[in-house]
């Protein structure tokens, strides 16, 4: 069974999980240390008030067993460079969704890792805007548009700028469907491109190779 890795389960996590069940998936690794909080809640629709306190990979993982009979695995720890490859061992692709900006570069690190190029949706949302990427093993990759993480203390997150709520809901259904399209070898606008949503529609950039970027070092 093909299994989905989803890094952060809060709201991108939630409605992407729910899209790819809705899709077809059934086997999924949740990677997450964070609990519910009450400021989750407005976002984060599949967590109610009594789940305050409880890890949200956890909360998650049982909804998708009950709605969806899903094989779930969880690990409730934050991922990074040094762990990526184990924490993903067995999985196909990976949804990043966590606002951890470090993470989305290991995730795309892993993807393109040889000699198996993998797949990975690497997606955003702060504001009322929103961003998801596709990888796949022939396309373009995080890094050809972002060289490296920006530093620290340029970084907002949602904890503190705060997000729109529907626009997780939008951004992660997006995410999700990009990745179910890119698993079935289906064309999606992501593959290879910045989609970024905001109040005025959907904007699509393409991102083309760059020649000096990790994903070419031992490209053929
Ligand atoms: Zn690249």
């Amino acid at each position: 069974m093909t299994r989905v890795a989803l890094v952060g389960c809060g709201g991108l996590g939630v409605p992407a999980a729910w899209t790819l069940a809705l899709g077809g998936q059934r086997a999924f690794r949740l990677i997450d240390a964070d609990v519910v909080e009450e400021s989750n809640l407005h976002r984060q629709v599949l967590y109610t008030t009594p789940d305050i306190g409880l890890l949200k990979a956890a909360r998650l993982a049982e909804f998708l067993r009950a709605h969806f009979g899903a094989d779930v695995q969880t690990a409730a720890t934050r991922l990074d460079a040094a762990n990526a490859e184990a924490l993903l061992d067995g999985c196909a692709a990976v949804l990043e969704g966590s606002d951890d900006a470090l993470a989305k570069f290991a995730v795309n690190d892993w993807a393109v890792a040889q000699p198996r190029r993998r797949t990975a949706v690497i997606a955003a949302a702060i504001g009322r805007r929103g961003q998801w990427f596709a990888v796949t093993p022939e396309s373009s990759c995080y890094r050809c548009l972002f060289e490296a993480p920006p530093p620290p203390e340029s970084l907002s997150t949602c904890a503190v700028a705060g997000v729109l709520g529907p626009v997780t809901g939008q951004v992660g259904g997006y995410a999700a469907r990009a990745l179910l399209h890119a698993l079935a070898g289906q064309p999606d606008a992501a593959v290879g491109a910045l989609v970024r949503f905001s109040p005025r529609g959907l904007l699509r950039t393409p991102v083309a190779v760059a020649a000096d970027c990790l994903c070419q070092l031992h490209a053929c």
